[in-house]
């Protein structure tokens, strides 16, 4: 184990003026005056590239009519977690309903070649104890974590309950019943004591809005529709069908590192259209070692998952569990005293920053041969501006004689033609187009997901929080009684996704399940608790507001533009461990303070 007191010696000389100077050069470039505006929903002549290529177009069921318990809109780990949790606690009428043909939400969709989590899975699968299942390597490729959501599933009876190829449009509180009433695209209608929306984070996909990108002839989809029909191969790549094919892919973000590698063995020729390069670190996946797998005690997943989030979140823990590369970028950029205290100097930690940003432009020119393309590749930015990337085949993709960058120097693409796309004038024409453009982030919840949320006295979700999240620890809002929503927004935000999903849906089953045995038909945050929640979480933003607004433009940021919902849509700024105590002393209460209860028999 690696003592995390220490920061690491690193002899390198870093020129912090010279490179603020740069950093602020590379943003000034990228910024534009539409910024959340630059992107296109797939809605309209787009709706297209956001149709299901793994479902079969042809379903068909007839409608329901049901009265039930408890609803749960989504069906990736957030409903998977709250499904998997009431049925623990023997709650029997609950329905599930999913867009998608099968459970898996974030891994049903995102299926591209190379598509892969960047969390150890031994900590972003949950309930590996429980399943009695360890992955088979340390970095999950997307069908392991696919088939661990159907295995979730099938452990807890959640297929019965389940409505696939189903949409949510229009959730309404009826008041006279002390119901929701849902409604859906098929049709169906439901009355739900209980509604949970856990309809994800980064799961509505966008487009560039580039001129002419309605125009291209060729063929083209989102990397989250990716369409094996065409390309041939699968999730480990070999896409024969792309064989004799000229490829363009606009996007090189988490996904696009992840996907360019197996594109760029496959095709005849890549073109990779760069606007801002990511920071690439060392990925060091491994099978898991069967000495690992007869260490483990019991307890053991929700120990190495709460160090690796105190960690991550910047906190300290005598013992890094997991040492990766998650870990050593927080060892890296802040920097401890010898006792664990994090050094308060913001040069120290300034110096600390650069110079890992120094090491991932230095692995670029270790590892690519071509000097101006190596150079093209650095990224000039803070290191938390952007999501980290970490591969060990990526940048070796462009040491191929198949594969050419076209750097748009801070850009974007210029054009979309029928041929292809131009940059700097100069038309590159492609038989493919593959967008890894990325998804919504926080913006107006009722849009992303789909619905329209209509609350007590006819109020809309889309109204009470017209300027952002209005909520009681991010997944209770007043007006809207017995309907809880997943998120991150006002909650604890850690890279572990799926730690904070679990503590979330823990914490909505205690809610749920206390009324259900207390006789409590509604429950609902007091107006105050809800104020002084927002306000806790509006001044803890002020401290990361000046950090977001020197940051490149990307969606951590509102592509450089902040909004007025900013402030209402951060986390809990104590940190995710800290959200966690928090929820876990919260339900130590029987009272479940701040909330707004009516019993059964009473009068609405
Ligand atoms: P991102 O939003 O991170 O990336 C979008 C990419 O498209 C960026 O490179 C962006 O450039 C580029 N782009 C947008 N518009 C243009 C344009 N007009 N011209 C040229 N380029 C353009 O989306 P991703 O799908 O890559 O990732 C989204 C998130 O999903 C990640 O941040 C991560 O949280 C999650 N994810 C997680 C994975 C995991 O392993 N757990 C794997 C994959 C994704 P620019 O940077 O300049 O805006």
């Amino acid at each position: 184990m690696t003592s995390t007191s220490k920061p690491t010696p690193i002899d390198i000389d870093i020129d912090v003026a010279a490179l603020n100077r740069k950093y602020a050069e590379e943003r000034d470039k990228r910024k534009r005056s539409d910024a959340m505006g630059q992107y296109q929903a797939l809605e309209g002549k787009f709706a297209a590239f956001g149709h299901d290529p793994h479902a079969d177009p042809q379903f068909k069921r007839d409608a329901i009519i049901e009265d039930i318990d408890v609803l749960i809109i989504g069906g990736g780990f957030g409903g998977l977690l709250t499904g998997g949790r009431l049925r623990e606690k023997g709650v029997q009428s609950l329905r599930i309903i999913e867009k998608g043909a099968d459970f898996g939400g974030t891994w049903y969709w995102n299926r591209y070649p190379g598509a892969a989590c960047d969390v150890e899975s031994y900590i972003y699968l949950p309930m590996l104890e429980e399943l009695g299942y360890l992955p088979s390597q340390r970095y999950p490729k997307a069908a392991e974590i696919y088939a661990h959501c159907q295995k979730l599933a099938q452990r807890f009876e959640l297929y019965p309950a389940a409505f696939f190829q189903t949409q949510v449009q229009r959730v309404e509180w009826d008041e006279s019943r002390q119901r929701w009433r849902v409604g859906t695209d098929r049709e169906d209608m439901i009355s739900a004591r209980y509604v949970v929306s856990c309809t994800g984070l980064l799961s509505t996909p966008k487009l560039p809005g580039i001129p002419g990108i309605e125009t291209f002839a060729g063929h083209a989809f989102h990397t989250s529709r990716w369409d094996y029909a065409y390309t041939g191969g699968n999730g480990d790549g070999n896409l024969t069908g792309l064989a004799d094919k000229v490829v363009g892919i606009i996007g090189t973000g988490s996904t696009g590192i992840q996907t360019i590698p197996h594109l760029a063995s496959s095709a005849k020729h890549l073109y990779v259209f760069q606007r801002t390069p990511s920071s690439v670190d060392v990925r060091n996946n491994a099978p898991t070692d069967p000495e690992f797998s007869k260490s483990l005690k019991p307890g053991w997943q929700r120990e190495r998952r709460d160090n690796f989030t105190t960690i991550v979140g910047g906190g300290y823990a005598p013992v890094d569990m997991v040492q990766d590369s998650w870990t050593d970028i927080i060892r890296s950029v802040v920097p401890r005293l010898v006792d664990g205290t994090p050094m308060m100097d913001p040069d120290a930690v300034k110096l600390a920053e650069m110079t890992k940003m120094e090491l991932t432009r230095r692995r670029v020119d270790a590892i690519v041969k071509d000097k101006a393309v190596a150079e093209a590749l650095k990224p000039y930015f803070n290191y938390f501006c952007k999501r980290p990337c970490f591969h060990d085949e990526y940048l070796d993709a462009y040491n191929r004689p198949n594969v050419d960058l076209i750097d748009t120097k801070g850009n974007g693409v210029e054009r979309i033609t029928p041929r292809g796309v131009v940059v700097a004038g100069q038309e590159y024409p492609l038989d493919c187009l593959i967008f890894a453009t990325g998804f919504d982030f926080l913006t107006d919840y009722s849009r992303e997901a789909g619905m329209q949320v209509i609350g007590t006295g006819g109020q809309t979700l889309s109204k009470h929080w017209e300027e952002g999240p209005r909520t009681l620890y991010g997944f209770m809002t007043h007006g809207f009684p017995n309907f809880f929503t997943m998120s991150i927004a006002q909650a604890g935000a850690a890279v572990n996704y799926v730690h904070m999903a679990d503590e979330q849906a823990k914490t909505i089953v205690h809610v749920i399940t206390e009324c259900m045995k207390k006789g409590v038909a509604t429950i609902q945050p007091t107006e105050q608790a809800e104020n002084e929640w927002v306000e806790t979480i509006v001044s803890g933003a002020k401290g990361r507001r000046a950090f977001l607004e020197a940051c490149t433009p990307g969606y951590y940021n509102y592509e450089g533009k902040r909004e007025r919902a900013a402030a209402l849509n951060d986390f809990y700024a104590a940190g995710p461990m800290a959200y966690v105590q928090l929820l876990d002393d919260w339900r130590a209460n029987p009272d479940l303070p701040g909330l707004e209860k009516r019993f059964a028999g009473t009068d609405p």
